[in-house]
Parts: structure tokens; sequence; C-alpha cells
């Protein structure tokens, strides 16, 4: 067993010796905050705790991954595969898989990735007979998906005023009622989706004390990384699970939140400290990461921000080199600009590609560099692509197996049951799905029975041979493992040989990934066990309910000696001796879609803090003056950011292949802004529609030149010291200060938990409804 506590300092081994006893663990980045949790797990298994009553909660399923790993080393066992670590998700479908029939559900239900409900939500949208043009169903996915995040319940937002506020004001007064629609529909087809494993859960627990006492017996010590970054529905499946031993660790920094727009709460960090009677909290202030500009840098950056705990963050590494800034032309030149540099940089330096990360705001930026590295012959990983599980062949194979498994599941049944063609077209199906509808059965039922229907013949002899098939298939599930039956249905259903007649390119690569997708299931039923007994169960319903979870970053070599391409979403948590911050422009970064309120703004900036906190010794923050977006040429002004840091740290005469040096020239942002509308908003990344009506393109935003008129806000200029109180205690009658709108008396509180509202009436102001969460205000 290695000495895992030599190498900490003080503050890293406070937080791992004390093992007992809610632990909050708040610090910047590059502190070590993820080391200590390892270490931390590997200090209560050395101790004897029995890694089964280990619960380790982190952001992605590769980070999980590595923690575990890196516990097996300290150790110099493979004890660690019996933790339970993983996503939320991952970790709460496996637990739902033992429990769902608690609550109706089959326990091989289905997971429904974002396509899937994505789907279900057109269906319910269409059966109501409400338009989609109005009612886009990625829009209402989103909003639904927001509601079940903060645990609002259908019947919670029927009722919930501020929210049919909304609606009415979107002229979408229907989504309560597709939001249950589709509830509903998902139960019926024995499907869960994303967000039903958090919320799901959560209500197994609240309903039945007998599961709540057993998890909560189980998971006797329980570890959260990245706890800024929590939702409600996840703060508050950990307050029950701890709430019998209070053994939470939770380990976050607030200055890198970047997910409030898919409802994560920095409030997570302030509630944890009430919910216990003594929380020991930890700082931990030493950075290892970064070069001494570098956090020079990210400590000035993050000062623009009012509303953070306030830290310090301190290295004893070297000073480094000093940030460089590079203006390019063209988005074409940035690629090139970064291409050629990491080759310099190869040569001179002696890095290998693996050194080298190149981040940016949203994926659509990742061509030019694409290209740039593929001409120099530079070897690259590229995240955030499609999923293989994502593509076409894949699906379809594994829709069969998902019907097989859950003949509930609509959504597969309605991808494969003309596939490979069959006969049974698009009027079949409509009238199989009226007869579902009609009789309240599933569609698998109507095919059942489908002689009771009134199918003309030769249709009917299609439906009951595709009954045989399916069923045929089904029957192997209690004896065979989840690889032989896969095989078999790719042979019975002649998918395979589909494929393999198919002799294009295109019909080549998709044999081969069917193939790769055989082989890997194969390979997931041959790993190795852990000692319990579910995590045996090699069938194909526990197969199917992982690979949904899976993401394309999981089936890439995180060795792999290649240059890393990514979101800066992606990024957090990673480091990288070498980083490309690419796109610092306006309305790319900060974003269009995130610059019309201080809250969205310090959202944009904590992410600009992250891209600059992942470089350990080399950082080069890169814009262009133009760029290709959706076919036309637009300009851009450089980023807010920029100006933002500390001449002293910057080297700005830096210039590459195709740039020209840093003119720093600032034009009219407001005229920027003009020239883009309409542009850069649909490019913000697809999960990244808020809980709210999408704020209007045409609205100017405050930062940019005059306010638009409708807005008429009596300007209320705020004490020098304005400090925003803690608003989650405050009652009808107070009298308040809003930064913005004044003074004022509350009228009205209203909401849940997570969305307390105040209806303020204002002296000079008129009456608001201010969201408590995110309200500037002081208590008078
Ligand atoms: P982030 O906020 O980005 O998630 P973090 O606080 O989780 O960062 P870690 O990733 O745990 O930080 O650590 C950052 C780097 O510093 C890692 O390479 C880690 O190995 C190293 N490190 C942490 N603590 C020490 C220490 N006491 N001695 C030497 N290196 C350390
Ligand atoms: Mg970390």
């Amino acid at each position: 067993m290695q000495d895992y506590l030599a190498g900490l300092n003080e503050r890293q081994k406070e937080a791992v010796l004390y093992t007992d006893g809610p632990l909050m663990i708040i610090a910047g980045a590059g502190s070590g905050k993820t080391k200590v949790l390892t270490t931390r797990i590997a200090h209560l298994m050395a101790k004897g705790v029995d890694a089964f009553h280990i619960l380790a909660l982190t952001f992605t399923n590769k980070a999980a991954r590595e923690m575990k790993e890196r516990v097996e080393r300290i150790l110099g066992n493979n004890d660690a595969r019996n933790l339970y670590i993983g996503t939320f998700h991952s970790v709460f479908a496996r637990v739902l898989r033992a429990e769902a029939h608690r609550i109706g559900y089959p326990n091989s239900f289905t997971i429904y990735d974002t396509d899937d409900a994505k789907s279900v939500v057109k269906t319910v949208i269409n059966e109501m007979q409400l338009d989609d043009k109005l009612y886009k169903p990625a829009t209402i996915y989103n909003r639904i998906s927001s509601a079940k995040n903060a645990l609002v319940t259908p019947l919670d937002y029927v009722n919930d005023y501020y929210l049919q506020q909304e609606d009415m004001r979107a002229n979408r007064p229907a989504i309560a009622k597709i939001y249950d629609a589709y509830c509903k529909r998902c139960f019926k087809n024995g499907a869960m989706d994303f967000d039903d494993l958090l919320l799901k859960f959560y209500e197994l627990l609240k309903t039945f004390p007998d599961v709540l006492s057993k998890y909560q017996h189980k998971f006797r010590y329980i570890m959260i990384d990245e706890y800024q970054d929590t939702n409600p529905a996840q703060y508050e499946i950990v307050k029950l699970l701890g709430a019998m031993n209070e053994n939470v660790c939770v380990v976050g920094d607030d200055a890198q939140s970047i997910y409030s727009f898919r409802g994560a709460t920095i409030q997570n960090i302030l509630q944890f400290q009430k919910d216990y009677d003594e929380v020991k909290v930890v700082k931990l202030e030493q950075n290892y990461r970064s070069t001494q500009n570098i956090i020079h840098v990210a400590n000035e950056v993050i000062r623009n921000n009012k509303a953070q705990i306030p830290k310090v963050l301190f290295t004893e590494n070297q000073g480094g080199e000093k940030i460089r800034i590079v203006q390019t032309m063209t988005d074409n030149d940035e690629g090139k600009f970064v291409a050629d540099t990491i080759q310099e940089q190869k040569l001179r330096n002696h890095f290998s590609n693996k050194d080298f990360a190149i981040l940016y705001r949203t994926n659509a930026q990742s061509r030019a560099f694409e290209e740039s590295l593929r001409r120099m012959g530079i070897a690259y990983t590229m995240y955030g692509g499609i999923s293989f599980y994502q593509r076409k062949e894949i699906k379809d194979l594994v829709g069969y197996l998902r019907l097989i498994v859950n003949p509930r599941d609509e959504e597969a049944l309605k991808r494969i049951i003309n596939y490979p063609v069959r006969g049974i077209g698009k009027t079949t199906i409509d009238k199989i799905l009226l007869a579902a509808n009609t009789h309240n059965i599933t569609m698998w039922e109507v095919l059942e029975k489908a002689d009771q229907f009134g199918f003309r013949s030769g249709t009917l002899g299609i439906i009951q041979d595709f009954v045989i098939l399916i069923r045929s298939c089904a029957s192997m599930l209690k004896q065979h493992n989840a690889y032989d039956v896969a095989f078999h249905v790719g042979k019975q259903t002649n998918l395979v040989k589909e494929l393999f007649n198919d002799k294009s390119t295109e019909g080549l690569q998709r044999y081969e990934n069917i193939q790769e997708l055989l082989n890997s299931i194969k390979e997931w039923v041959e790993s190795p066990d852990n000692d319990e007994g579910e995590v045996v169960d090699k069938s194909l319903g526990a197969y199917l309910q992982q690979i949904t979870l899976l993401t394309d970053s999981d089936n890439k070599d995180p060795d792999a000696d290649t240059v890393k391409l990514m979101t800066i979403h992606a990024a957090k948590g990673l480091e990288f001796a070498c980083v490309f911050a690419a796109g610092l422009e306006e309305m790319l970064f900060p974003n269009a879609m995130s610059i019309n309120t201080r809250e969205e703004l310090e959202e944009e900036r904590r992410l600009f803090y992250v891209v600059v906190t992942r470089a350990k010794e080399k950082l080069w923050i890169s814009y262009a003056n133009t760029r290709y977006k959706f076919g036309s040429l637009v300009q851009n002004d450089p980023s807010r950011f920029i100006s933002e840091l500390p001449p002293e740290y910057i080297d700005n005469s830096y210039s590459g292949g195709g740039t020209r040096q840093s003119s720093f020239g600032y034009g009219n942002t407001g005229a920027a802004y003009e020239r883009m509308s309409g542009g850069w908003g649909s490019s913000r990344f697809d999960a990244a529609t808020k809980f709210g009506p999408a704020p209007s393109k045409k609205t100017v935003p405050e930062y940019l030149g005059s306010k638009p008129e409708a807005k008429k806000v009596v300007e209320h200029k705020p004490s020098v010291d304005f400090q925003a109180s803690d608003s989650s205690d405050i009652a009808v009658g107070q009298r308040v200060e809003h930064q913005k709108f004044g003074f004022g008396e509350v009228l009205k509180l209203e909401g849940n938990q997570h969305n307390k509202m105040a209806v303020i009436k204002f002296d000079s102001n008129g009456e608001k409804k201010i969201l408590l969460n995110y309200a500037r205000l002081k208590i008078l």
C-alpha cells in the first residue's frame, strides 16, 4: 500500500482524515479537491470500511474510472471494483434496476436518451393536436427536463402560478398538459428518461421508508465531486441518503459552477452548511497545477464576478511564461495558428500531442482545428461528437434488443417494426398506434392481438411473423447471455446481412460498426465480475441500461497520444500542459445567449475561469476577426474577458502563422451584436435551452448600448457596499433593497424551496416578481 498521506499538505491531510460527520471542501481550481476525495476513499478502505458502503459521485463516467484506478493503485489491490462510484445517473440507474418494480416499472425498464424522449414529446404533442411549430418538441423537452430537475411534478407545474404565467406569455399554455401526458406515456412504455433516473429514485426514497433505510445502511459514506454543479434533485437525494449517518463529504468550487442552465445551483453549497448541525469546512488554498502567471490571471478574472465565496488561491510553482493573446484574421487562420504552434512546441520544447488541449465555447468551432490538424498530420481526439451508440445502425440493432427486453417500449417498436423493410408502412403503424391509444394498451399488445383489429390479411400475416420473431428472441433471454441474444437477433432479423450486402463505403463502415457492437457486448459479458450479486447480471437488460448512459468520450482511449479537442464544459476537472482557449470573441464567448443578465454573464466568466485554470504550463488565448457562421461571414470584436486580463501577465506581441499582432481594437460592441444577431444564438449546444423563454434576440443586452424603452426601470443607485443578503428566510411585510429596482416591500411569497419567489412592491418601480435564488436583494 502506498503512503497516501505523504505528499499531502496539512489541510488536505485534515480533509482526508476527517472521515466521520459532514465535511465540505470548498476551494479553487487545481488545489487538489479531486485528489483529496480519491485519497479519502482509499483511506476509508485502508481503515477497513467495506467498498460496498462507499458511494462516490462524479461528474463523468471517465472521472469515476480514473478515481477507481487511482484508489486501486494506492491500495495495491482491486477492492475498489466494489465501490459504488459513477455519475448520479449511472449509480442510480443501477439501484433502480433492483427497485423499479416498487413504483410500477419493469426492472428491465428502458432508459430513453434525449432523442427518444424528444420523440415521445413529439408524439404527445401531435396526439394532443397542438401545433409543433409553437410547441417545438426540443424546447418543450428542455422545459420538462428543467422541471424534473427542480423536482417540479406535473401537478406542481399546473399549480405553479409563476410557470403558468411564463407559459401564457410565451403563448404556450398547454405545456403542463404535455408534461403530464409525457410522463404517463413514458410510464406506459416502461421507460425512464435521464431525469427520471434521479426523480424516480428520489420518489422511491420518499415513498418507501424501507427502501430509504436500505440505502442509508448501504451508503454509509457518501462523497460528491464538483458539488457546485448539482441540481435540486441530486441535492435532495443526497440529503435523504446521508440523513442517517451524516457521513457526507462534498467537494466543489463556486467559481467553477457552469451548469446553471441545466438547473444546477450553487445554493446547494450554501445550503449544505445549514442541513447539518456541525459541518466541518476545509478550504484548500494552494494550487499545484499551474504556473504563477496562470494563477494570477485566473484570480484576476474571477474577481470581476460579484457573486462568489471569497477564497485565496496561490501557488509555489514557478512564475512561468506570460499568457499569450493571439488575434487572427479568420477562424481558419486561428485553426492554422494553433496547429502550427503545436508543431513548433513539439519540436522546440519536446511536448507530445497529448500535452495539448484546444478548448472552445461551442462544438461548431471544432471544424477549423480539425482541418488544420489533419493537414499537419497531428493526431487528435475530438470529444462531444456523436456517440457510437447514437449511430443509426447501432440504434437499429439496439432497437430490437430493447423491444425484446421490454415489449412496452414504443419508441423501439416504431423504430424497427419496418426495418429491415417488411411491408408495415406508415398507415399500418398509425393504425396500431390509434388502436393502442383507443384501448389504452401498448402497441405491442395490439400486435399480439392483431387479429382483433381488422388488419388486411396480408398485413396481418406480416405482423404475426414479426411477433413470432420477437417472441422467439425473447425466449432466449432466460438461458442466454447478452452476446448470444444479440448475435441471434442480428442474424434472424437479416439486419447484419442487409448491411453486409451494402458494398458502399458507408455500408462497409456500418457493417463494421455492428461487428464492433457485437464485440463490445462480448467483452462486456466476459469482463470480470465484482463480488456483488447484482453486478454479475450479464443479462441483455443490464447491458442496455448501461450503454444508454455512455457518452462518446467513454469509448476513447484517455492515454492516446493525441491533441484533445473539446468544449470548456467537457474539460471540467481536467488538466493539460498546454491549453489553447479559442474563440474569445463577443457573442461567441461570452455567448450571445448569455449576456442578458448579470447572472448569465457571470456564468460565462466562470467558464472563462475554468478554461484558464485547465493549463499547467502554457496558455494561449485566441480570437478571430471574422468567422463563417451558417454560410455567412460575421465580424467579431474581442471578448470583454480579454480586456479584464491584467496586462503584466500578458504577452500580446505574439504572432503566429497567418496572424497579426493583437491591436486590442475594441469596436462598437453594440454594432457587433447587430451583425451577429440570429447567428450565434442557435449555436449554443444542445442542452442549453434554459428553463424559461429564451431571451428575445431583438432585445439589446444591457451591456451593449442603449436600453430598450419597454423596460422603463427607474434606475436605482445601490449603496456602494451593496451586499446581497441570504434571502432564504425572507418574510412577507419585510422592507428590502433590490440592486436594480430599489426599495420595496414584500407582498407575497410563492413557489417551492428551489424556486422561491417574492412579489415585491417597489417604491419607484411597481410590483415585480423576483426569483429569490438569483436576486441581488438586501433585507433591511
Ligand atoms: P479542479 O478544480 O480543476 O477540479 P482540483 O481541485 O480537483 O481541480 P486536482 O485535480 O485534484 O485539483 O489536483 C490538481 C493537480 O495538482 C493534480 O495534478 C494533482 O495531482 C496535483 N496535486 C494536488 N495536491 C497535490 C499535492 N499535495 N502535492 C503535489 N501535487 C498535488
Ligand atoms: Mg477536481
